[in-house]
C-alpha cells in the first residue's frame, strides 16, 4: 500500500484507504493510503531533519543539477508507465499524457541544466576594504500542493526548482490523481536523492494539505489549484509567515480581430478551450470576436465543436476525454444551465451524452454559449470544463476592455494580421502570458503565472527557481578598524 513516503521509504500505515478510479470508465486504477494530519506531521518532520542535519542543502548546486538530469533520463526510460498511470488517473487521452511526460522531462532538464550557472553577484561597495556579495540559500522545508488536471506536470514545476535550490519537501498531490506522484518518489530515489529530501503524503486537502500549511516547521507553501483554496492557504500560512506561492485559476480571453488568419484562429479557438476537456487553468474559455465576423466565425466553430468525439484514454478516435469526476461534471452542467438562465444562447453541447458507450464515465460535450454580455456570471466564474462563452467587440479599445474585465489574469491571446495592433493589445492585456496568433504553447525557460487573483509568484524560468531561494547579503570588511561614531 503506497501513499506515505517518508525518509526514503514507503511507510506502512494502518489507516484509511482510497480507491482511485478512472474517470473514463470507472475501472479501479489503484488503492492508496488516505493520509491524515498525523501523516503530514510525520512527513514534515522528516523533511525538517533532512534540511537541518542532512547534506542536501550543502550539496554543490551542480551536483543537485546532475541529479535532476538523471531524473529526466529515468522519466524518458519509464515514459510509458508514467503516461499510462497519468491517463488512467485523469481519464485524459494517452497521447496527451505522453506530451505531459515529455514536458516534465523538459522541466527537469531545464532546471538541471541551469543549476550552478548563477551563483549570485558581487556588489560594488565603493570601498577597497569591503567585499559585498549577494548569495542564495534554500528556503527550507517546502509544502508542495498540486491539482488533478496536470498532476505530475504541476508537481514537476515545483519539485525540480525546489531540489535545484537545495530545499527539502513534502508533496501532496490531488487525492484524485496520486499515481504519478507516487511513481516519482521511486524515480527520485533511484536517481540518488538522499532519504528525507523528498516526502509524499496522499490524502485530501482539508486533512493533509491544511496541516502542512499551518505547520511551523514548513517554510514555504507552493500551491496550484482553485481560487477559494488559494485564499484559504494564504490565510492559513499567515500564522507562521510562510512564504506562499499561488498558481490559481483563470478566465482567459481569446481575442479574434476580423483581419486574423481565419482558419488558424478557428482551429486554435477550439484547442484553446476544449483541450483536456477544458480542464486547463489557461483555457481560452472566453472567445471575444469582432462583430463583423462574429456570425460566420461562430457558426463554423459550433459545427467543429460538435464534431469533437469523446472517448477514453486508449480510444484512438477520441478527440478529448471525460471530466475528472461525476461531481465536477454536475458543477459544469449547473454552470451551463445558469448561463442559459441568464440569457446565454446554447449553440451546441450543454447536455450529458446519452451514448451508451459513455455511460460509465463522467463525459460532457464541447459546449458553446453565444450572446454572452458583461455582467453574466458565466463570464466571471471558471467552469473548468469544455464550455466556451462568446462575446463580441467593435473596436480595439472595446476588445481590450472586455479581455481585462476579470479578477483573474493568467493568460490570453490576440489574433490579428496587424503586427502593430498585436503588440499594442499584448501590451495592454493584464495577463501573465499573452499569445499572439497562437494559443497554449509554453517553454520551461519562460515564466508562468498570473496577474490579479490568478495568483502570486511565478513558476518556470529563472523566477521559478528564485521562488525557492532566500537571498542573503554577505558583507566582509577586509581591514577592520574602529570608526569612533561615539567619540572617546
Ligand atoms: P483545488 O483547489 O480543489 O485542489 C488543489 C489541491 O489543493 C489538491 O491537492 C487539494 O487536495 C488541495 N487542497 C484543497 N483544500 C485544501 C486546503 N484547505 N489546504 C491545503 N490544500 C488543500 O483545485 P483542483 O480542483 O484540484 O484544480 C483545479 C483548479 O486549479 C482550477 O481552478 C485551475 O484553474 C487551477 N489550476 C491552476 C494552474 C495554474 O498554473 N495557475 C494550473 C492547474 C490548475
Amino acid at each position: 500500500m503506497r501513499g506515505l513516503y517518508v525518509d526514503g521509504s514507503w511507510a506502512p500505515t494502518a489507516g484509511a484507504r482510497r480507491e482511485i478510479r478512472c474517470p473514463a470508465d470507472g475501472r479501479l486504477v489503484a488503492t492508496v493510503v488516505e493520509g491524515d494530519a498525523g501523516d503530514a506531521a510525520t512527513a514534515v518532520a522528516a523533511a525538517r531533519r533532512a534540511f537541518d542535519a542532512g547534506g542536501w542543502p550543502a550539496t554543490p548546486e551542480r551536483e543537485r543539477g546532475a541529479l535532476l538530469l538523471r531524473v529526466a533520463d529515468l522519466l524518458v526510460r519509464d515514459r510509458d508507465a508514467y503516461a499510462t498511470a497519468e491517463a488512467l488517473d485523469t481519464g485524459k487521452r494517452l497521447v496527451e499524457a505522453e506530451y505531459d511526460i515529455d514536458d516534465i522531462v523538459s522541466c527537469f532538464r531545464y532546471y538541471g541544466g541551469i543549476a550552478g550557472t548563477e551563483a549570485g553577484r558581487v556588489v560594488d561597495t565603493g570601498r577597497p576594504d569591503a567585499i559585498s556579495r549577494i548569495t542564495y540559500a534554500p528556503v527550507g522545508v517546502c509544502a508542495l500542493i498540486t491539482p488533478w488536471n496536470y498532476p505530475l506536470l504541476q508537481a514537476s514545476w515545483k519539485v525540480a526548482p525546489a531540489l535545484s535550490a537545495g530545499n527539502t519537501f513534502v508533496l501532496k498531490p490531488s487525492e484524485l490523481t496520486p499515481s504519478t506522484s507516487i511513481l516519482l518518489m521511486d524515480t527520485l530515489t533511484e536517481a540518488g536523492l538522499p532519504p528525507g529530501v523528498a516526502n509524499l503524503v496522499t490524502g485530501t486537502g482539508p486533512a493533509v494539505g491544511a496541516a502542512m500549511t499551518t505547520d511551523p516547521r514548513v517554510d514555504l507553501v507552493s500551491f496550484t489549484g482553485g481560487l477559494a483554496t488559494g485564499k484559504a492557504i494564504m490565510a492559513a500560512a499567515a500564522g507562521t509567515v510562510k512564504r506562499v506561492a499561488l498558481e490559481l485559476g483563470g478566465k482567459n480571453p481569446n481575442v479574434v480581430f476580423a483581419d486574423a488568419d481565419r482558419e488558424a484562429a478557428l482551429d486554435n479557438a477550439l484547442t484553446a478551450v476544449f483541450l483536456n476537456s477544458g480542464q486547463v487553468c489557461s483555457a481560452g474559455a472566453r472567445l471575444i470576436v469582432q462583430d463583423t465576423i462574429h456570425d460566420a466565425f461562430v457558426d463554423e466553430l459550433v459545427v467543429r465543436a460538435a464534431e469533437i468525439r469523446l472517448g477514453g484514454p486508449f480510444d484512438p478516435k477520441a478527440g478529448t476525454g471525460p471530466l475528472i469526476s461525476a461531481a465536477h461534471r454536475d458543477k459544469v452542467h449547473a454552470y451551463v444551465t445558469a448561463a442559459v438562465g441568464q440569457g446565454a444562447v446554447l449553440r451546441t453541447g450543454g447536455a450529458v451524452p446519452t451514448d451508451p458507450a459513455l455511460q460509465d464515465g463522467s463525459y460532457y460535450p464541447p459546449t458553446v454559449l453565444d450572446g454572452c454580455t458583461t455582467g453574466m456570471d458565466c463570464l466571471r466564474d471558471e467552469s473548468f470544463g469544455p464550455v466556451l462563452t462568446v462575446e463580441t467587440f467593435s473596436d480595439e479599445a472595446d476588445a481590450v476592455r472586455l479581455a481585462n474585465d476579470t479578477v483573474y489574469g493568467l493568460a490570453g491571446a490576440v489574433w490579428t494580421s496587424d503586427a502593430s495592433r498585436a503588440q499594442r493589445v499584448a501590451g495592454a492585456l493584464r495577463h501573465g502570458t499573452v499569445w499572439i496568433n497562437d494559443y497554449h504553447p509554453y517553454v520551461p525557460q519562460a515564466e508562468w503565472g498570473g496577474f490579479g487573483q490568478s495568483g502570486n509568484g511565478r513558476e518556470l524560468g529563472p523566477t521559478g527557481l528564485a521562488e525557492y531561494r532566500e537571498i542573503k547579503h554577505v558583507w566582509q570588511n577586509t581591514a577592520p578598524a574602529a570608526g569612533y561614531w561615539f567619540p572617546r
